[in-house]
């Protein structure tokens, strides 16, 4: 829980102190998460797409603004019940809406925008948290009082939380690329330096920008990565069970599962909200199609490709995700396989859920890939 008052004070300048509201539905069973590239825990997406919706929800926000002071703050993150439910751990199964702070040039819309869909995607599968949403604006200025507000809330929600190295400082900044690189990540709070833990969602201001459909899409693939990482109990220590944490994911440094994962989870619920044109998901894996030559021609198992390789990995593992979810069906890859990998580790529930080891799935399935793009089309629904 956060001391509402310590927190509204110490934002003089130009921060933008949002709380907002919102009742999300339903949820799923399970959960996990996941997370994006970098760091330890750290996952930054881009990424494409386009298309409408719409909406829902009950999102009263409350918003504060500018210069100094602001308002109230309902707490939301702090929430509570907890689940347990499982084989996986009860960190991540914090229900509740998400707290959202945001640097002062950041429009209302945006952030109603990263809310909204953030909840059709914890609606959809399951609420995992607590998360705190961070939306970076355009400059530097503005960033500097968001790092300002970080090192305050760390603070206050975690006495053990280290200003020197975990504020920004000279050398990091948790928001600061995000600037001039846009792009979103999660992170995961999972550690063992630390007392509160939680997910912290970071999305930059442009690539995509807010204006764009993409990011919608962008917002429910970062909030898979939550999912993924939610359903794994081993916590971050640098050491062993990190390892693990990595391994359950894929692999550390490795986008295939991970990435292809949220991504087609991502684009699949997108295509199915309302004024979503029909064929909108078969344009998107038409167009992610075009790596697969790259890919091909590039002979490094997909496994084994880094976030630094240059092909377009994310593309290939959406195409595999959607590969195993033609084979298995959805609910298989998404709950079950995902209710099982704590408890048998990914091989073991990869083979339980997916009928084969990951090796051979993937050779079947480059294979396959080597198809006409419009034979492979044939499974997008
Ligand atoms: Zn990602």
């Amino acid at each position: 829980m956060v001391n509402k008052k310590q927190q509204i004070l110490r934002i003089n300048k130009l921060i933008l102190f949002l709380l907002i509201f919102s009742f999300c539905g339903g949820g799923s069973e399970t959960s996990g998460t996941v997370e994006e590239v970098q760091d330890t825990t750290t996952t930054t997406d881009v990424q494409d797409t386009t298309t409408t919706t719409d909406v829902q929800d009950t999102t009263t926000t409350t918003e504060v603004q500018d210069t100094t002071t602001t308002t109230e703050v309902q707490d939301t993150t702090t929430t509570t019940e907890v689940q347990d439910t499982s084989t996986f751990g009860t960190w991540a199964n914090v229900k509740g809406p998400p707290m959202i702070y945001a640097a002062s040039d950041v429009s209302q819309s945006t952030i109603d925008k990263t809310l909204k869909w953030y909840q059709i995607a914890s609606s959809a599968w399951g609420e995992f948290g607590p998360a705190e949403i961070w939306i970076v604006g355009n400059s530097k200025e503005t960033v500097s009082d968001l790092e300002d507000l970080w090192c305050d809330i760390r603070t206050e929600k975690d006495t053990k939380w280290n200003k020197e190295w975990d504020c920004a400082n000279e050398y990091w900044s948790p928001f600061a690329r995000y600037v001039d690189d846009g792009g979103a990540a999660v992170s995961t709070y999972y550690r063992d330096y630390i007392d509160y833990h939680f997910f912290l969602v970071t999305m930059g201001p442009k690539y995509p920008s807010p204006d764009e459909d993409d990011y919608k899409v962008v917002t429910m693939h970062e909030y898979f990565h939550i999912y993924q990482h939610a359903h794994i109990s081993n916590i971050d220590d640098e050491g062993p069970s990190s390892a693990i944490r990595d391994e359950k994911m894929g692999g550390a440094d490795k986008p295939w599962f991970a990435e292809g994962g949220a991504e087609y989870m991502a684009q699949l619920l997108y295509s199915r909200q309302p004024n979503v044109r029909s064929n909108y998901l078969k344009e998107i894996m038409d167009r992610k199609a075009y790596s697969i030559g790259e890919y091909l021609d590039y002979g490094k198992p997909l496994k084994d490709l880094t976030y630094s390789d240059p092909v377009q990995t994310y593309d290939i593992g959406t195409w595999l995700v959607a590969y195993i979810v033609d084979k298995v069906g959805e609910e298989t890859f998404r709950v079950n396989f995902y209710r099982d990998l704590d408890g048998l580790g990914f091989e073991e529930s990869f083979k339980k859920h997916f009928g084969m080891g990951s090796d051979q799935l993937i050779s079947e399935f480059d294979e396959w890939i080597k198809q006409p793009v419009d034979e492979l089309l044939k499974i997008i629904p």
